[in-house]
């Protein structure tokens, strides 16, 4: 038996090799100070104008609610700049892609319920893509697919959540499965024209991108960082195509807040989800903002736009509304920020906002073991949770 117990701290050694790099990792992912709150969602822009009476509430209902700065609670939109011009593809014969441009006469009303909220401090636009799709994918998937051939030559301002899922990426070639890579001189060009349009329509550089469907790629980064782009917002990994059944697929890495990639960009991790269409309700919000705050890291909450639009759009005020009331009852130290402002926190290592103390990164560090696959089973199995449990009351 005491033989045996002889061999206890070589498992805790063997789990700890095992894990070294995650761990390490996390200890040193930027530690929060305070818990931070997010709303971003995704899809705003160049589409329907039912939109604007969207935004208009939105507006209003973040408006009502601030923290204990007086900061209202900021809604990053993830923008998007142009939309098909069906009436134009079909007069081409639909031989020739048009598009109908944000800053477009058309779109007034969605324009300026945008600005308004930008103004007001509640909207921060993102940027999103030119389109939610990659142009030349869409024309030539209509030829073979009735489905985006409807779309093209259908109802004016169409809705790209419409569109087959793997067309919805922008930085893959998707008419065919798996999906094509996109040339270098397409992506620079891409680029350049997206964040020279974002930098026309709303006066300012595109600092934050969200890539659509999270497909993208180094070329992509080094295109948009060439721009100005300083944050990428992911969703905890890449993916770079869609494979053989339209997933997703990339090459599994984990990626972590504050981490960087090519030409220094900034990655942020939006990997907690309330979409009120799909059910979700105050309180997944709050247990999301819970969790989050645990591990000391700010809480991105990822909500589409079509929540609030059409048929669900009561439930999701109703819900945004409930959780904005209760995040701040629970959370009297809760702060409001931007992506933005979040990744120049952890860019600057602002002092104000991340921890540089020992034992509150500690206590976060040990909270983020928690979220490694099968560590904490494997900690439990070997008794690494006791000397584990020990630190946090260390920590404590
Ligand atoms: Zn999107």
């Amino acid at each position: 038996m005491v033989a045996l117990l002889w061999l206890l701290p070589l498992a805790w050694a063997l789990v700890l090799v095992l894990y070294a790099r995650p761990l390490l990792a996390l200890w040193h992912e930027p530690a929060w100070r305070y818990p931070v709150l997010v709303i971003e969602s995704d899809d705003w822009g160049a589409g329907m104008l039912s939109q604007a009476a969207a935004l208009d509430a939105l507006r209003a209902l973040l408006g009502r609610h601030s923290d204990h700065t007086g900061r209202h609670p900021v809604m990053t939109l993830g923008v998007v700049l142009a939309i098909a011009d069906t009436e134009a593809i079909r007069a081409a014969g639909g031989r020739e892609y048009v598009s109908i441009a944000l800053d477009d006469a058309r779109l007034a009303p969605v324009l300026a319920a945008l600005r308004a909220g930008i103004a007001d401090g509640v909207f921060v636009p993102q940027l999103h893509g030119m389109e939610h799709y990659w142009p030349p994918a869409v024309m030539a998937a209509s030829q073979t697919d009735w489905r985006v051939a409807a779309w093209l030559a259908g109802e004016a301002l169409p809705r790209t959540e419409d569109l087959p899922s793997p067309l919805q990426s922008r930085w893959a070639a998707a008419a065919v499965l798996p999906s094509l890579p996109l040339s270098t001189p397409e992506i620079i060009e891409a680029a350049a024209t997206e964040t020279a349009t974002f930098q026309r329509i709303f006066g300012i550089a595109a600092q934050v991108a969200v890539p659509t469907t999270f497909v993208w790629n180094d070329e992509v980064e080094r295109a948009w960082a060439a721009h100005g782009v300083r944050c990428i917002v992911t969703p905890g990994t890449r993916h770079e195509y869609r494979d053989a059944q339209g997933h997703p697929a990339g090459d599994g890495r984990y990626i972590l807040n504050g981490e960087r990639g090519r030409n220094d960009v900034r990655y942020v991790v939006r990997d907690q989800y309330f979409e009120p269409a799909f059910g979700h309700r105050a309180e997944q919000g709050l247990a999301a903002l819970a969790r989050q705050t645990a591990c000391a890291r700010p809480t991105l909450l990822e909500t589409h736009r079509f929540n609030f639009i059409g048929e669900p759009a009561d439930v999701a005020f109703h819900e945004l509304e409930r959780l904005l009331n209760a995040a701040c009852v629970a959370y009297p130290a809760l702060r409001f920020l931007s992506t933005q402002e979040i990744a120049e926190a952890m860019a600057r290592q602002d002092m104000q906002l991340i921890e540089t103390r020992l034992h509150p990164r500690l206590r976060a560090w040990l909270a983020r073991t928690q979220t490694l696959p099968h560590f904490a089973k494997l900690a439990r199995l070997t008794g690494l949770v006791l000397p584990l449990w020990l630190l946090g009351k260390w920590a404590a």
